[in-house]
């Protein structure tokens, strides 16, 4: 017999991210109950990843208390694909599962996480060449990968310096700018997850990437000339801060009590997705910056950021 619980992990099931956030911001009981069934969904999937090939439930929960508990060991966070599968309703039209299970490592953390799956059984990481793009290789140190079985990864990502967020920030598109720890799911552009749709970074997707946003149900856009509303925190041009930015959505998945590691909530990174604002409804409408060049900002330093008008 179905208890109250089974019902509501049904309803949930058929719920997008955008209401199941809504829902968790009336009522506590309603709350918890989210978190439990956003916890058991994220576990489902990582399981696929550590174990591909169900093994018993006791064996499961110990491996998954172990890859969490080395989350937070190694202050590193989950990104990609798997967060966008998160987000999406589970009984969506098109049904995907994600391709790889992607793992943000601040710089030095790379060698436990390989002791780690060597313990576990599952295979040794290897070294994978990092794209050659000056944005990404100023926050990018080192990636990693394991093929778990044909066509599924784990890829290690390790950033240059402490912040997790780095591995995000050089994202093609806003869909990918979110992170995961065992406590706090972290949303760089809400609004866009909320509405299934993205915008191009500085280094547009390749065709395969944005063919893969497609067929995710995402609708993506090259520029934010089409948009209709206000930009908000969306806005390309707006200077966007890891350390207090009310333009982040924080969602607590995990205990009550814990707090936001520190390398995500490192205060030095900053990042903001283009130079120009096409979107007419935007009061930054048609201003246009230099171009973004690592290195470059940090040198002109407040005049430029002065400049800029907040929203
Ligand atoms: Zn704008």
């Amino acid at each position: 017999m179905l208890d109250c619980y089974d019902v509501m992990e049904v309803v949930l099931e058929y719920t997008n991210f955008k209401d199941l956030w809504s829902l968790a911001q009336t009522d506590k009981a309603l709350q918890l109950m989210i978190r439990r069934f956003f916890r058991t969904r994220v576990d489902r999937q990582i399981a696929m990843f550590l174990k591909p090939k169900s093994p018993p439930v006791e064996q499961l929960e110990t491996l998954l208390y172990k890859f969490w508990e080395r989350i937070t060991l190694s202050h590193s966070a989950v990104h990609g694909s798997l967060l966008l599968y998160m987000e999406r309703c589970v009984r969506a039209a098109k049904p995907w599962v994600p391709g790889n299970l992607n793992i943000a490592v601040p710089f030095g953390a790379v060698r436990p996480w390989i002791r780690y799956f060597s313990d576990e059984s599952a295979g040794t990481l290897k070294y994978r060449e990092v794209e050659v793009d000056s944005f990404v290789l100023w926050h990018i140190a080192s990636r990693w990968e394991l093929e778990i079985i044909p066509g599924k990864f784990i890829i290690i990502t390790e950033t240059r310096g402490p912040c997790v967020a780095e591995a995000v920030i050089v994202s093609p598109h806003t869909a990918n700018m979110q992170l995961l720890t065992r406590d706090f799911l972290i949303m760089y552009y809400p609004q866009k997850a909320f509405d299934e749709s993205a915008l191009d970074s500085w280094h547009y997707p390749t065709i395969p990437a944005s063919q893969d946003l497609d067929r995710r149900g995402v609708r993506k856009s090259i520029d934010n000339s089409s948009w209709v509303t206000q930009c908000g925190w969306a806005c390309p041009i707006l200077w966007r801060r890891v350390s207090k930015d009310r333009g982040t959505l924080i969602f607590r998945v995990g205990d009550d009590t814990a707090v936001l590691d520190r390398t995500i909530t490192c205060s030095h990174l900053k990042w903001r997705l283009g130079d120009t604002c096409y979107n007419s409804e935007c009061k930054n409408y048609a201003t246009h910056y230099y171009p973004y060049i690592p290195g470059y900002f940090s040198a002109l330093g407040a005049e430029l950021r002065s400049t800029l008008r907040d929203q």
